[in-house]
């Protein structure tokens, strides 16, 4: 068997073969840790299945009110128990990551409180849920008042400012660990840990909330394991493993997880109520997979790091660097290397392989925006994506991969894409 036969079959020149072939050679020991920390967390996520005794009645779901829904309740709780958490919600109901993030912060914040980023300004989404841009319903219109401090320039937290900033006022300090689609660096749990040791040395009655989203099992512990009262993120990112078609979590302090069952479904109402329809059966499937995807998506963002980087271009994080979240940046100064490397991706995928991506202006944003995703679930970025405004400096967002065969081929038709439309020069891979 000559194994670029089937590349080639799928439109792969040779060079190109060659050079991502010689990339992944350097990558072994890489990938040996991401399938390492994929151990820890399948063994994590078993425990908790035999702990909560997941069983096959589990796996249909309810409908109407979902009075005692025993899939949705031993869910919730296996969710706790890999969070080490009190308690958790995890909801078809909660529509999406910024959702999650929403309720969490709608529901433990009262009018005249305060609310402190210190990782900077948070995930665009959330602009408008907190008011930084004036907005419908945001919590501005609440009453509720918005401070955040920035990361320092080496991407620590500035502890410093933040003891300035806590006021008697505050009640919530947000964290996010990945950088999302900024410029600065994802921070680890271990960070997290120690910036919530200090500010509960300053004030110990605040409540502390993680953005996770693009983080889960990626490290062996999560933020909850270094005393966040909630990690809040999305199932079509890592947890719901690429299978689950919708939903949120929040895990965390039963106080704090209580406070937003009752502002999803109703007071009195709580986490009693709430369908689970038919997802069930993909929310378990998908959280017993997600520790191998994630896996797969890592692999993924260093392979594409140390192929970009050889070549010439800017990469965040670069592939010696330890991961934090599975999102890879890479920033091309061109905007045609911009626009093939996204349609490479998007001709690799198992779906809509045959569509062409074209740039265009996406609501929220200031610049045109290229988008390459061929989906199961629509719009999942576990699943194999990029992105990236047309704009200077020209980055591209990469992330997910549900499987490492998969992502390989989609960033080496990348760069098969990139030599075709010759912004990368066939000499450049010898
Ligand atoms: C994706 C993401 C969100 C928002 O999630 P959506 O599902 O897109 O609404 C929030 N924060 C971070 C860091 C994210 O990566």
């Amino acid at each position: 068997m000559d194994k670029y036969e089937y590349y080639k079959a799928l439109g792969i020149d040779r060079e190109v073969y060659d050079f991502a072939t010689r990339a992944e050679e350097r990558l072994y020991d890489r990938f040996k840790a991401a399938d390492d920390m994929a151990e820890l967390c399948q063994l994590k996520v078993l425990d908790a299945f035999h702990k909560e005794q997941v069983q096959e009645a589990c796996l249909s779901g309810s409908t109407g009110y979902g009075y005692n829904d025993l899939g949705r309740d031993t869910l919730e709780r296996v969710y706790a128990d890999i969070f080490h958490a009190e308690a958790a919600l995890v909801r078809p109901q909660i529509t999406c990551g910024t959702h999650a993030l929403a309720l969490a912060l709608m529901s433990n914040l009262r009018p005249g409180d305060n609310m402190l980023s210190v990782s900077g300004r948070p995930y665009d989404t959330l602009e408008e849920v907190i008011g930084i841009r004036p907005s419908q319903g945001s919590l501005r219109e609440y009453g509720i008042t918005y401070d955040e401090v920035e990361l320092k320039d080496n991407g620590d937290f500035d502890l410093e400012k933040i003891k300035e900033r806590l006021s008697s006022d505050t009640k919530l300090v947000a964290i996010q660990r990945s950088k999302g689609y900024s410029s600065r660096r994802t921070l680890s749990v271990e960070k997290i840990g120690e910036c919530i040791d200090y500010i509960r040395s300053v004030r110990k009655d605040i409540i502390i909330m993680v953005d996770n989203c693009y983080g889960e099992f990626v490290e062996e512990i999560e933020p909850t394991d270094v005393g966040a009262d909630m990690a809040v993120g999305s199932l079509i990112k890592n947890p719901g493993g690429g299978l689950a078609p919708v939903g949120g979590y929040i895990a965390g302090r039963r106080e704090c997880v209580e406070n937003a069952a009752r502002r999803l479904t109703s007071p009195g109402l709580g986490k009693e109520v709430g369908a689970s329809l038919g997802v069930m059966r993909s929310f378990y499937q998908g959280l017993f997979m997600a520790p191998v995807v994630t896996a797969s998506a890592l692999k993924g963002a260093v392979f594409a790091a140390r192929i970009y980087q050889e070549l010439g271009f800017e990469v965040l994080p670069d592939a010696d660097e330890a991961r934090y979240d599975i999102i890879q940046a890479i920033t091309f100064h061109r905007e045609d290397a911009l626009i093939s490397f996204c349609r490479g991706i998007q001709a690799a995928s198992p779906v809509d392989s045959f569509v062409t991506p074209e740039p265009w202006p996406m609501p929220g944003y200031d610049s045109d925006v290229i988008m390459a995703a061929g989906n199961f679930i629509s719009g999942s970025s576990i699943e194999l994506s990029a992105d990236g405004p047309l704009k200077e400096p020209y980055s591209v967002y990469m992330q997910g991969g549900l499987t490492w065969p998969h992502v390989k081929y989609g960033i080496m038709n990348s760069l098969q894409y990139m030599v075709r439309d010759k912004v990368v020069d066939r000499d450049m891979l010898k």
